[in-house]
């Protein structure tokens, strides 16, 4: 098994899809995660690059987040599409950052990755508020790179 697989049990995995989903009912944002090994060029660029490859910058409202987690670099990045930055502050996502960070510190990467979901979830309910007719645009299933 590679790493990628050893990072979250199947039984984690789901409750990481459950978070989203959840999240998901308050917001028209859509919010994914990627997880991989390693990447050989910065993590913020290769975030923007996993955001394109799965064709995030195509939803509606141009809302969606990505939590992109290089397990050996011990890196993680959260990114959001261009609707969010014409709205947001500039530190919007740091108390999403710190939630996720105090878990992931201290080993416990499924407790950080809900805690990034739910509270990402919050902060864009305020700018993006669930509506009538929602569509999950984007799958809530782990992508493993
Ligand atoms: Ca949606
Ligand atoms: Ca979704």
């Amino acid at each position: 098994m590679s790493k990628v697989e050893d990072f979250l049990t199947a039984a984690e995995e789901q409750e990481v899809v459950e978070a989203i989903r959840l999240a998901e009912q308050n917001t028209s944002g859509e919010i994914r995660v990627h997880i991989e090994k390693t990447t050989s060029i910065a993590a913020f660029d290769r975030a923007m690059e996993v955001f394109h490859l799965l064709k995030m910058d195509n939803t509606k409202l141009q809302n969606g987040v990505l939590i992109y987690l290089a397990v050996d670099d011990h890196s993680f990045v959260i990114c959001g599409d261009k609707g969010i930055d014409a709205v947001v502050p500039n530190d919007f996502w740091d108390c999403t950052r710190d939630a996720m960070q105090e878990q992931f510190k201290i080993g416990n990467f499924k407790q950080g990755l809900i805690n990034g979901i739910t509270r990402a979830g919050e902060k864009l309910q305020h700018y993006f508020p669930w509506e009538h007719g929602d569509t999950d645009e984007l799958s809530n299933e782990i992508s493993k790179g």
